[in-house]
């Protein structure tokens, strides 16, 4: 079977259009009503001629009181079934409590985690994702899924560790 790399984060902050990217078709639902991919849905990726599965999270559809511990219970599912995990933070708004919370999982996981700055289209957001560090999950790699920018080097990135 594939490497499988799990995509985990707070609804909204551009999972399914990075995982898009990741897989460059238009396939995961992407709008802009938070948490509207229903289900995990998984995708087949190449890369560098390396095949792998991507697992598009986000069927938990928390309201505001439940939002941590459903994106916790996302992340637990998530080391449970997939060899890498990427948590997506939105670089626009940076790390919030929901994150902070999911980290602390994650940190305790066996698998590796990979983390990214989200939505960071330019340069005007370099210096903000400095801050993501503090999550203690190593360094934060930026990233547009929409535009592209940064992919490949995350990307890069995935493979060394699936
Ligand atoms: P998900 O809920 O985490 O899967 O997030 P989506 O991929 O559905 O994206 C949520 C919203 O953020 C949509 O309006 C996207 O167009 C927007 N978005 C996603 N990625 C980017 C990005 O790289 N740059 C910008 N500026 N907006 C983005
Ligand atoms: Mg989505």
């Amino acid at each position: 079977p594939q490497p499988v790399l799990a995509v985990v984060g707070r609804p909204n902050v551009g999972k399914s259009t990075l995982v898009n990217r990741i897989i460059g078709r238009r396939e995961a639902v992407v709008q802009d009503v938070p948490g509207v991919t229903r289900d995990r849905v998984a995708y087949d990726a190449l890369w560098n001629g390396r095949k792998f599965t991507v697992v598009d999270t986000g069927g938990w559809e928390p309201d505001a009181v439940g939002l941590q511990a459903s994106v916790a219970a996302q992340a637990e599912l998530a080391m449970a079934t997939a060899d890498v995990i990427l948590l997506v933070v939105d670089g626009s708004v940076g790390a919030t409590s929901t994150e902070e919370a999911v980290a602390k999982v994650l940190r305790r996981s066996k698998k590796p985690v990979i983390l990214c700055a989200s939505k960071v289209d330019d340069d005007r957001l370099m210096a903000d994702i400095a801050s993501l560090w503090s999550l203690g999950l190593g360094e934060p790699f930026p990233v547009s899924g929409l535009h592209g920018r940064g992919s490949g080097d995350l990307l890069d990135v995935i493979l060394e560790r699936l």
